[in-house]
Parts: C-alpha cells; structure tokens; sequence
C-alpha cells in the first residue's frame, strides 16, 4: 500500500452531529442494510462486526462493535462477552497494523447516550512522523479534520485488511 496517508480536510462536525443524534442507530442500520449506511467490512462473526470508519481522522481507522444494541461495556457485557469483544479488538488491530504504517495503535471506546450510543471499540493506527502535539486525542478529533480518501481506496484498504484476518 502506499505509505503516505492521504491530507486531511475539513469535516462539517455539526452536520455529523445531526446525524448520529437524529438517525438511526449506525451500527444496528449497518447491520441491517441500510442504505446510507454504506460499510467496508472487516470481519464479522455471531456476535461482532468490524468495519472502517466512514470519517476516518487516521488511515486504517475502524471500529469494532457488538452485534447486539447494547450501550455500556461496564453493564451490557459480562466478563466473556467483554473478552470476546476484546479479542476480535486485538485480532483486528494487529492485522491493520501490518496493513498500514503504524507508530502507535489507539485502541478506544467513545460514544454518547445522545449520539452513537451503540457500543463500539474505535481503532485508530497513529502513522510516525505525526508531530507530539499533534497525536493523541488531536489526531482522532474530526474538528482538527478528516482523511480526503474516496470509497475505492477505502474499500482497497479494507480488501487489504482482510487479507490479514
Ligand atoms: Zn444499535
């Protein structure tokens, strides 16, 4: 794959607020075929589906998520439920990394109970040579822009990925 990570752009955040906080559940209309819920998938087994992010901030981003509309990793999973969801996390992750360049492998859950409630686990490979102040959460805030990459060479580097899997 080519190594140089596409610019970034500016990202209408407010748009992509009303969004995930009017539509439908994003990872349940995924699931369901929905579409303007368009995904490049992953992986997926009985209980977890992975698939890059529509908006990603860093090559590679993708997210993992339970099949199941549960919203807490603290009080919706019990402790097997949360392992699995884990290893498919690692298992994934290790396969991006190898597919894209890869300092340091970002690994978290966001959310809210107002927007993209669904449970999912964001993976998020952080390139090297990407200036100190500019890692961490700066480099995963949409605000400070998203990746300019069309849906072919999403669906490239999904095909990639898998091949990792
Ligand atoms: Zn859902």
């Amino acid at each position: 794959m080519n190594s140089r990570p596409p610019a970034k752009v500016p990202f209408d955040v407010a748009q992509y607020a009303r969004r995930s906080r009017e539509g439908p559940c994003f990872v349940c209309a995924i699931q369901a075929g929905h579409p303007d819920y368009q995904h490049h998938g992953l992986y997926e087994d009985a209980d977890t589906i992975a698939f890059l992010a529509r908006y990603p901030t860093l090559l590679g981003h993708c997210l993992v998520a339970p099949r199941r509309h549960v919203e807490s990793w603290l009080n919706d999973l019990d402790e097997s439920q949360y392992l699995a969801l884990q290893a498919v996390v690692r298992r994934v992750a290790r396969a991006v990394a190898v597919t894209v360049p890869t300092e340091r492998m970002y690994s978290l859950s966001l959310g809210s109970q107002q927007g993209n409630a669904h449970l999912h686990w964001h993976i998020a490979p952080l390139p090297p040579g990407v200036p100190y102040e500019q890692q961490q959460f700066h480099a995963l805030m949409a605000e400070n822009g998203v990746l300019d990459i069309d849906d072919q060479a999403q669906e490239d580097l999904a095909k990639a990925i898998r091949s990792q899997l």
